[in-house]
C-alpha cells in the first residue's frame, strides 16, 4: 500500500512535469466518478441469454440447464398439432432473420412451453409474425416460437457482410462536451489527487471546429460502422449538451462490461507544425488498473495502426500515462484516440471534412476488429 502510494506519487510528479511539454488535450481530456454497480448490467445480460443455449451444456442436459422449466423432466407431451399459418402475419417476408446464438425453439410463446429443438447460431429463420413478445417462426412445416431478442433482422444487402462484432460490447466516449465542468474529482479510485471533471477541449483556429463537436461527429460515425459489423455499441453521449465527468464516462463503460472502451479526442500543440494521430493507455504500473495494461496497450496499438492506414495520416505512437482519470477509473480495456491536431491548420481542415472523419472512424473500427481477432 505504502509502496503503491509512493509509486503513484512519483508517477504523478513525472506526469506533472510532462504536462508542460505535452500537447494540451492529451492531459485535459477526461474526468468522472465511480458508478461501478454492474449488477444491473449483468442481470440484463443473463436475462437476454435465458433462451440462448449455454455452450457448455449438451443434448438433453440443455433443458435441465435452464431455470424455471419444471414440466420437462419425464413428461411426454402430446404430439404437436401445428396451427395453420395466418396470412395476415406474413408481413416480414422480405426480411432475413438469423439466430444470434444457439436458440431454443418452443411450441408456445413462453419459457414454460416445450422445447421442440435448438437451432445453431446464424441459422436463417422464417419469421411469420409476433405473439406475446415472441416471434412465430415456420419450421419443418409447423409454427413454433423463439424469443425476439435472439434473432437479428438483416436486409438482403448486408447479409453477405461478415459480422465481426459477434455481439461484443464496445463503449464509445466522444470526449468533452459543450460546456466544461471545472469542478474536481479524484484522478482515480481512492486518490486524493484531483482533476477537473471534464474540460473544454481544443478549438481549431482556421475553421472554428470545436473538439467536442468533432469528437461527437466521429463517434457517431464509429457507432454506425461498429453496429453494422455486429457489435453492441453504447455511447456515453450523443449530443453536446451534456454534463458527464470523465470518471462517470469510465463508469458507463464499466457498467456495460465493455469489451473495449474507445475514447475519441483531438489534440493540440503550441507547435502548429505538429500533426498526426496518437493513442493513449495506462502504464503497466498504474496503481488503479495496471492489470489491464496488456489489453489496453494492444487495443491502443491496433487502433493507431489501422487509423493511420485508413486516414493516411502521420502515425505518432502509443502514449502510456496514468494521468487520465477516464482511464484510471476503468475496469475494462480502454484507449484514448487522439485523431489529429486541431492546432495544425492543414490537419484541422482535414478533420472538419466528413469523408476524412469517415476514414478515421473506419480505421478505428478496423483496429477494434483486429484487437478482437488477435
Ligand atoms: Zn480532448
Amino acid at each position: 500500500m505504502q509502496n503503491k502510494r509512493r509509486k503513484a506519487g512519483a508517477v504523478a510528479a513525472i506526469a506533472l512535469a510532462l504536462m508542460f511539454i505535452l500537447p494540451a488535450c492529451a492531459f485535459g481530456p477526461e474526468s468522472s466518478r465511480n458508478l461501478v454497480s454492474s449488477s444491473a448490467g449483468e442481470a440484463a445480460t443473463q436475462d437476454s441469454q435465458e433462451e440462448a443455449v449455454r455452450s457448455d451444456s449438451s443434448g438433453s442436459e440443455r433443458v435441465a440447464a435452464q431455470e424455471g422449466v419444471s414440466s420437462v423432466s419425464g413428461s411426454s407431451r402430446d404430439v404437436l398439432v401445428p396451427e395453420p399459418v395466418s396470412a395476415s402475419a406474413d408481413e416480414n417476408k422480405d426480411a432475413v432473420y438469423k439466430t444470434n446464438a444457439e436458440v431454443r425453439v418452443r411450441t408456445a410463446p413462453s419459457t414454460d412451453s416445450e422445447i421442440y429443438k435448438s437451432l445453431p447460431e446464424n441459422t436463417e429463420v422464417e419469421v411469420k409474425g409476433e405473439e406475446d413478445g415472441w416471434y412465430q417462426i415456420r419450421l419443418d412445416g409447423a409454427i413454433y416460437y423463439i424469443r425476439k431478442d435472439l434473432v437479428t433482422k438483416t436486409d438482403g444487402s448486408s447479409e453477405t457482410a461478415a459480422a465481426s462484432g459477434g455481439g461484443k460490447t464496445v463503449v464509445i466516449d466522444p470526449g468533452h462536451q459543450a460546456k466544461a465542468d471545472q469542478s474536481q474529482e479524484p484522478v482515480g479510485p481512492g486518490s486524493s489527487e484531483m482533476k477537473a471533471k471534464v474540460t473544454g477541449g481544443a478549438t481549431g483556429k482556421t475553421t472554428g471546429l470545436t473538439e467536442y463537436d468533432l469528437n461527437l461527429q466521429i463517434g457517431l460515425k464509429l457507432q454506425t460502422i461498429l453496429t453494422e459489423r455486429g457489435y453492441d455499441v453504447v455511447m456515453t453521449r450523443t449530443s453536446n449538451d451534456v454534463n458527464i465527468s470523465n470518471s462517470e464516462r469510465a463508469g458507463i463503460a464499466n457498467d456495460a462490461n465493455a469489451a473495449a472502451f474507445i475514447r475519441i479526442h483531438a489534440n493540440g500543440s503550441e507547435n502548429s507544425g505538429v500533426s498526426g494521430a496518437m493513442t493513449i493507455c495506462q502504464t503497466s504500473s498504474n496503481p488503479y488498473n495496471g492489470n489491464l495494461y496488456a489489453k489496453s496497450h494492444a487495443l491502443a496499438e491496433d487502433v493507431l495502426d489501422n487509423l493511420a492506414a485508413s486516414a493516411q495520416c502521420r502515425k505518432q505512437s502509443v502514449w502510456e500515462t496514468d494521468t487520465m482519470s477516464g482511464i484510471n477509473w476503468c475496469k475494462v480495456p480502454a484507449t484514448i484516440v487522439e485523431v489529429g491536431y486541431l492546432s495544425n491548420p492543414e490537419e484541422e481542415k482535414k478533420l472538419a471534412a466528413d469523408d476524412y472523419q469517415q476514414k478515421l472512424a473506419e480505421g478505428i473500427a478496423n483496429g477494434v476488429d483486429q484487437f478482437f481477432a488477435s
